[in-house]
């Protein structure tokens, strides 16, 4: 039977009740819940109370899958079997980030990917807090489009093997509807729920072959290594069950990855590094993904550093662009106000992931309900990154707004996450390495 509809007729308080007393909940009941949920039948207040006992109760192995399934249930999968480039057929194959702070790499690694003979259909997600959203990114470039409906998705990706756009009403509703009760009720970090709601949407896109890239550190939903291992692992077991040839990366992010942060600013940095150049963190890790990607589908010896300076991710950048109503060539939105952070005092200098983000969010770049607009010139950029050694007074970051108001909180936020370590080198909390490096693989295939 499918997972959407369940044979038996429940009752909400007694799920949430066994869920509550640590029970394990039997497929039929999940099936129930979540479709109830979807159409209305179980409240919010019912579903945010079994949102939160499960926070505390977790789910097991069987259970999150089940949940998953259940999700993708309430809504439609896409069917990207058969889809072609240039006549020949190719796989399909994406990316997911678990959400870091200044994270631009879907931006360069799905037209990256594209340079090879797959197909990547990016459904991306927006903002919300201080981790940014791919969809607010390129809005920043003119023209460009984040709606399209199931044929246009499938006639860019068979034109130029990328696509980024917003998912459908249709992909895993389920998840829409509880991500937003998540939201306001402190339980998106529960991992079960976490794992449950990216690969619902993942599975429903229709994707052939999925890498993870899952982030553990101050700016991540779990800062904790251990969990961000755990949650790789259910995510991956979660894939190769449903049909998905997953990986997971796990990847360091207890500072931010590259020097901007923001919408506008982002891009500009993706562009750069699709130029050849750009921050060395960015870079690396950019090349670890696509290196797995590729392998998911039986690309071997992929040496992706080279179609990066060479020229051809940035012309699959600028055919994904062109095809959904931007334009490559046209200037990015600028801040009409800026402000210097100067270092306190001289020394080694760190920078803490959540408290960038933060400050970019305080500028305008992000929003705190979903729907707000944000600012697309709004954000950080970071002169000097952790590690390196300055002096006092030196300028290690600028803040832009366009509404000058927003600039005290900002840069008082920046201020509480720079940290400047005077100690002669080899003392106190040195070494903790760049944003992105990669301390574990789970693959499951
Ligand atoms: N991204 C998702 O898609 N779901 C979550 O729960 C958190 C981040």
């Amino acid at each position: 039977m499918s997972a959407s509809r369940a044979r038996t007729r429940h009752d909400a308080v007694r799920i949430i009740e066994a869920k509550r007393d640590g029970r394990e909940l039997d497929d039929d009941e999940i099936d129930w819940i979540v479709d109830g949920f979807t159409r209305g039948v179980v409240a919010p207040e019912q579903m945010s109370a079994l949102a939160m006992a499960i926070y505390f109760r977790g789910m097991s192995d069987r259970e999150t899958a089940r949940w998953t399934a259940a999700m993708v249930g309430t809504g439609t999968r896409l069917d990207l079997t058969g889809l072609t480039r240039g006549g020949r057929l190719v796989p399909t194959v994406d990316k997911h980030s678990t959400g870091g702070v200044g994270d631009a790499i879907t931006l360069v690694l799905t037209p990256l990917l594209a340079t090879w003979d797959v197909a990547v259909p990016q459904l991306s997600g927006r903002g919300l807090g201080h981790t940014g959203g791919t969809l607010d990114k390129l809005e920043s470039i003119p023209g460009w489009r984040a709606r399209l409906d199931a044929g246009e998705m499938r006639s860019v990706l068979s034109r130029t093997g990328a696509v980024i756009c917003a998912a459908g009403a249709d992909l895993a509703p389920a998840d829409r509807d509880l991500y937003a009760l998540r939201d306001v009720t402190g339980t998106v970090p529960s991992i079960p729920m976490l794992a449950a709601s990216i690969m619902s949407k993942k599975i429903a896109e229709g994707t052939g072959a999925l890498v993870l890239d899952v982030k553990f550190g101050s700016g991540a939903f779990r800062p904790a290594r251990a969990d961000a291992e755990e949650l790789a692992r259910l995510m991956v077991g979660i894939g190769q069950a449903s049909g998905v040839r997953t990986s997971a990366l796990v990847t360091a992010m207890h500072t931010p990855l590259g020097r901007a942060v923001g919408n506008a600013l982002e891009v500009a940095e993706a562009v750069e590094i699709l130029d050849g150049g750009g921050p060395a963190d960015m870079v690396e890790l950019t090349c670890a993904l696509a290196r797995e990607a590729l392998a998911a589908v039986g690309i071997a010896d992929a040496d992706p550093h080279e179609r990066l300076t060479d020229g051809r991710a940035m012309d699959s950048f600028r055919a994904m662009i062109a095809a959904q109503g931007g334009d490559p060539d046209a200037s990015l939105p600028r801040a009409a106000h800026t402000e210097e952070l100067r270092a306190p005092g001289p020394g080694r200098l760190t920078w803490d992931a959540l408290g960038v983000g933060r400050a970019s969010w305080l500028s305008g770049a992000g929003r705190s309900r979903p729907g707000q607009a944000v600012d697309p010139a709004a954000g950080v950029v970071l002169h000097r990154v952790e590690g390196d050694e300055v002096a006092a007074g030196d300028p290690v970051a600028t803040v832009h707004a366009g509404d000058p108001g927003r600039l005290p909180a900002a840069l008082e936020e920046l201020r509480g996450a720079l940290g400047v370590d005077a100690r002669p080198a080899g003392a106190g909390a040195r070494g903790r390495g760049p944003a992105g490096t990669v301390v574990g693989v789970v693959r499951g295939w």
